[in-house]
């Protein structure tokens, strides 16, 4: 169905700087460029951590991780197929480096779309 929808999953938290309009703009390009969903939800599966490595945007308020395994499609390789789509969408409507749109995720089971504003 259509994405029509925001959603946070339990538990994930933010800090300020992730309303600001560089981080505001993450998400709204998410959104505007997600694909179906087999809910209708854009989720959010990650704002503020604690930092795992040295300068973690996640903990200074400039990266989002969102969920993909609820795209459409009956295989694991075919909602990863919409994913990488999606963050071509994504990459394309910012048309700035600074604003990156990557799939993470150690194994298939893990993968997610990490979105960050990266000013350096
Ligand atoms: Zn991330």
């Amino acid at each position: 169905m259509k994405t029509q929808s925001i959603q946070v999953k339990a538990g994930v938290s933010f800090v300020p700087q992730h309303f600001s309009p560089e981080s505001s703009a993450i998400v709204r390009v998410l959104f505007l460029c997600a694909p179906e969903t087999q809910d209708g939800i854009l989720w959010i599966t990650e704002g503020w951590r604690p930092a795992r490595h040295q300068r973690d945007l996640h903990t200074l308020g400039l990266a989002f991780d969102v969920r993909i395994h609820n795209l459409m499609g009956s295989t694991q390789d075919a909602r990863v197929a919409q994913a990488r789509l999606w963050v071509a969408r994504c990459r394309d409507t910012h048309d700035d480096p600074r604003y990156q749109f990557e799939i993470h995720g150690a194994t298939p089971a893990q993968f997610h779309i990490h979105a960050e504003f990266d000013q350096r």
